[in-house]
């Protein structure tokens, strides 16, 4: 989601490209227990409740990861389509040397290193003062966003820019739509100027969703289990499950489901959450992001394998969406859209995707390569209701809100996901990141007692 400006061509091979090596985690003891009550209970199975049970995991105490859907991975999901594994959630994630890359590289599940975003202007690869060109558009609206926000100025991203001039309505999708799901007048300039996003660089031939499934797939978990209820009972809460009799009983309790899913209610709370944090909710609703898969045989794009594009014009017509091409090296395409048209494609499927693709494709590249494009395969995590958006942003003025959580709840809950982590929100690697640090405070609350 990030921009690392690159030639391109001189991009390093797939570090492994054979088949799926789902390796078992390293985990502790505290693992084949049939639990209806343990120390920590995680509700959420996405990059933050995997990353948090893994935790309470290691530390040798009881857990349960309580996950709505059918499957772990949450918003890093992969699908078989076109008879190939294929990410229709996030499809890279950034470096972290003790993350979720370490994590991936201690249970022996394969990641592959890519290249930065190739720019092609008018369907032909940019020249290098192209480059230098975006880039400079890029960091000019970085300097006010980020000046707007020491003079304590939070408002739209929109008013602070400067005035239009080439290249700039490509940084703005770049900055908006197409890396946070959001128009430039949705976003706040302090929850920007806050973010510090190390660029995605690492994926995985097996697919991200495959390799999360993987780093979960020793868990004390359940799937088809959305929480309802948490109520405070005192020494300990109790969780309630939609369908299920019995409640749970937790010592701490790390909530990983996503904000929006929370500012809509989906899970009561016993007593209600304080008003501040409920408004904190309700004030990051989620960005529209949306995959668009398909097959384009021949390579008419003149793609590398796993090269990502982003197809652009120095004038004022900004792109609508991010190309990964010949993921794993077939014939597999990927588009993902930001904002307006990924709102279409959430509400109306994949005859919209169909068309939003072959637009694009031919605005970009040519008639010739829109055409091509029979068939798609498209996600919808914009009208998911276990998910609600891509990636939860602050409206202007609220960004400060952030922080708040950060902060426990009633003692025992710790909130954990995208939205948690304070510099590197709205990431794979920041969710996992957050799923942790709500772990290790989960088993501070547990202290000495019995493991
Ligand atoms: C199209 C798209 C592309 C993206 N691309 C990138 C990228 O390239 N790089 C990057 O770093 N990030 C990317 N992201 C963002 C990244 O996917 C998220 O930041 C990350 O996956 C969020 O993880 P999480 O654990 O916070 O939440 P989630 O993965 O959403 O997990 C939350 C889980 O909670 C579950 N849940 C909801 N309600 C309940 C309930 N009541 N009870 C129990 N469980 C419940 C949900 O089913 C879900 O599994 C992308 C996102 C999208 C949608």
């Amino acid at each position: 989601m990030t921009f690392a400006p690159s030639r391109g061509l001189s991009r390093r091979r797939l570090l492994a490209t054979g088949a799926a090596l789902l390796a078992a985690p390293a985990l502790g003891p505290a693992l084949a227990q049939g639990v209806s009550d343990a120390d920590v209970v995680i509700i959420g199975g996405g990059a933050a409740g995997i990353a948090a049970a893994r935790k309470v995991a290691q530390a040798g105490r009881s857990h349960l990861l309580l996950e709505a859907g059918a499957a772990l991975g949450g918003r890093a999901r992969t699908e078989t389509a076109f008879g190939l594994p294929v990410d229709l959630g996030a499809g890279s994630f950034g470096r972290d040397p003790e993350g979720l890359s370490a994590a991936a590289r201690g249970s022996d599940l394969p990641l592959t290193t890519l290249a930065g975003e190739r720019l092609f202007v008018e369907g032909h690869d940019a020249r290098e003062s192209a480059y230098d060109a975006f880039a400079a558009a890029l960091g000019r609206d970085r300097r006010e966003i980020v000046t707007a926000a020491d003079a304590g100025r939070d408002v739209a991203v929109a008013r602070v820019l400067p005035p239009p001039g080439p290249w700039s309505a490509s940084a703005g999708a770049c900055l908006g739509p197409l890396g946070l799901g959001k128009e430039l007048d949705a976003l706040s300039t302090l929850d920007l100027a806050l973010r510090a996003v190390v660029p995605d660089d690492l994926s995985s031939p097996i697919g991200v969703g495959a390799l999360l499934e993987g780093l979960g797939a020793r868990l004390n978990r359940q799937t088809h289990a959305p929480v309802n209820l948490i109520t405070n009972n005192g020494r300990f809460h109790t969780v309630s499950v939609t369908g299920q009799r019995a409640t749970i009983r937790a010592r701490a309790i790390v909530l990983a489901v996503p904000a929006p899913v929370i500012a809509a209610g989906a899970i009561r709370f016993n007593p209600v959450l304080p008003p501040r944090l409920l408004a904190a909710f309700r004030a990051f609703p989620g960005g529209a992001l949306e995959q668009v898969a398909f097959l384009l045989p021949g390579n008419p794009l003149g793609l590398q394998p796993d090269e990502r594009v982003l197809a652009t014009r120095p004038d004022a017509l900004a792109p609508t969406a991010r190309l990964r091409g010949r993921v794993n090296g077939t014939d597999l395409h990927v588009l993902t859209f930001g904002g307006a048209p990924a709102r279409q494609i959430a509400e109306k499927g994949e005859a919209a995707a169909l068309t939003l693709a072959r637009d694009f494709l031919a605005r970009s590249f040519g008639g010739g390569a829109g055409a091509a494009i029979t068939e798609v395969a498209a996600s919808r995590w914009t009208s998911d209701p276990l998910i609600r958006g891509a990636i939860a942003s602050a409206m202007p003025g609220q960004g400060g809100l952030r922080r708040l959580f950060t902060e426990p709840v009633q003692n025992r809950i710790f909130l954990a996901g995208e939205y948690a982590a304070l510099e590197d929100w709205g990431t794979l690697a920041g969710a996992w990141a957050s799923g942790e640090i709500a772990a290790a405070k989960a088993l501070r609350v547990l202290g000495d007692g019995p493991a």
